[in-house]
């Protein structure tokens, strides 16, 4: 079966193809860098990460771009309080976005590109649409005139005719359900930063931006393009009006928004003030993991509300998927193949993938992982699951792990290595054996001090991190 996707252009289902061969353009509105990102646009961005793995798990290869919005009013304003310059205060967030990311295991895009790098191609292309009468300017600054654009909101479905006339608006923040002429170039404010241009020294507007690099590196029809549902409208509205106007051809295939992080009942916003950073969620103990886990566990046209309950439920699923894997390696089975669960494990794999395939449910991929382990576990209680039906069940976790990447522990700072784990067990193993058990239970102690459980079963010692 292939991959399905919520097109919210037709919003239908539709079966995902490239345009051309293997490969997927896809292009991923980042984060605007005034600030540490939230758990909210992680949400959004570990979504992504979920489609592009998937995509590379059926085959495709991503050319997959991201911008960085390093210049925009918050970020002036901000600068400019700070006495720094733009490039100088937005550096250290988008370093910090860029680790965090690194943290919560998400893929780097093939390109991260930088709106302030490209401003030359975006006033070529203000310059083109002002060749072509979709312009108008108004206090030095240059607007694109969504009247010329027959086809304005028909990505967020809306009909517009009769409010379109002459509003204009400046702001990158807009009221929803209102369709404004928008901002194209900005004209330079006395101490704001600018560039020269034809149409006068500014800065470009949020929209023009995303056009731009998505065009740039992808052409001029790309295949996929994502963000969080609020960028509907006006932000992709607005990219498709310029880029459409600028090319005559369509420019986004699917498009594809990841529904809200909330909070009791909320969007989880910086405007609100009801957000966690990744920071504070460390902080306060919680894995990586557990906030990769959360995040990618429901699917993403629903919303999620966010909870501590949720991330602690998160992180004893996490639990049972490890304790699962160590069992498969470590128990003592019977040689042999129990066909019955090797047809379960065949079945079981598939019914992840079509869950993925479906829309990215991951609940539904889960749910199939889950009620495997939890039969499995039972045949291996009974003794009806033999070693070689280890390699099934690896399988379906090894597929799982491509998507959802938490198995492995992170490392905690100061943490052991593997390797430095196991040689500490085996000195405990002679501790032992000599008989020395207060140097054994010194190195349990130790162990647990550096976050390592020791579990003595009957085939030995297995070990897992906290
Ligand atoms: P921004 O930096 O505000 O442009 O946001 C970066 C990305 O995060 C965009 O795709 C937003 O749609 C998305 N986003 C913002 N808030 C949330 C939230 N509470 N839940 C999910 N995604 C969000
Ligand atoms: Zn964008």
């Amino acid at each position: 079966m292939a991959l399905r996707l919520h097109n919210t252009l037709t919003q239908e289902l539709e079966e995902f193809r490239p345009q051309d061969g293997n490969t997927v353009r896809m292009y991923t509105c980042g984060p605007t860098v005034y600030h540490y990102v939230h758990i909210g646009n992680f949400r959004t961005f570990t979504f992504q990460d979920i489609l592009r793995r998937t995509l590379i798990a059926r085959g495709y290869v991503m050319d997959h771009v991201m911008n960085i919005t390093d210049v925009e009013d918050k970020i002036i304003r901000n600068a400019m309080a700070a006495g720094v310059t733009i490039n100088e205060y937005t550096a250290q967030y988008t370093k910090a976005f860029l680790d965090d990311s690194a943290v919560l295991r998400l893929q780097r895009p093939e390109r991260v590109v930088f709106a302030t790098e490209h401003i030359p191609e975006m006033v070529a292309a203000v310059e083109k649409l002002a060749a072509s009468d979709h312009t108008y300017v108004s206090d030095g600054s240059t607007y694109f005139k969504i009247g010329t654009f027959p086809g304005y909101g028909k990505l967020s479905h809306t009909n517009f005719s009769g409010n379109i006339a002459g509003a204009r608006v400046e702001v990158d923040e807009y009221d929803k359900d209102d369709a404004r002429d928008f901002v194209l170039w900005k004209s330079q404010k006395p101490g704001e930063p600018a560039w020269d241009a034809s149409m006068g020294a500014g800065r470009p507007g949020w929209h023009i931006e995303c056009s731009v690099m998505a065009m740039k590196y992808l052409g001029e029809t790309i295949d996929i393009h994502t963000g969080g549902v609020d960028l509907v409208f006006p932000h992709h509205e607005n990219e498709i009006a310029q880029s459409e106007a600028l090319t005559g051809k369509q420019f986004v295939r699917y498009w594809v928004h990841a529904e809200h992080l909330m909070v009791e009942g909320q969007k989880m916003s910086k405007s609100l003030g009801n957000f966690f950073t990744l920071r504070d969620i460390l902080e306060r103990g919680y894995s990586p993991e557990s906030i990769r886990y959360l995040l990618a566990s429901s699917q993403y046209r629903k919303q999620l509300n966010f909870t501590f309950d949720g991330l602690k439920a998160a992180s004893t699923s996490i639990d049972r998927l490890r304790n699962f894997e160590l069992r498969l390696k470590n128990d003592k089975l019977a040689i042999g193949l129990n066909q019955q669960i090797d047809a379960r494990s065949t079945q079981a794999l598939q019914a992840f993938h079509a869950g993925l395939d479906d829309d990215l449910n991951t609940a539904d991929a889960l749910a199939a992982i889950f009620e495997y382990i939890r039969e499995v576990n039972s045949a291996m209680d009974a003794g009806e699951f033999y070693a070689g039906n280890v390699a099934g069940a690896l399988k379906l976790l090894a597929d799982f792990d491509a998507i959802f990447d938490v198995l492995t522990p992170s490392q905690k700072e100061g943490g052991l290595s593997d390797s430095e784990i196991d040689a500490l067990i085996a000195d405990r193993a002679k501790a032992k054996k000599s008989r020395d058990f207060a140097r054994a239970d010194a190195i349990r102690n130790e162990l647990i001090e550096l976050g390592v459980i020791l579990e003595d079963t009957k085939d030995g010692v297995r070990w897992k991190r906290k």
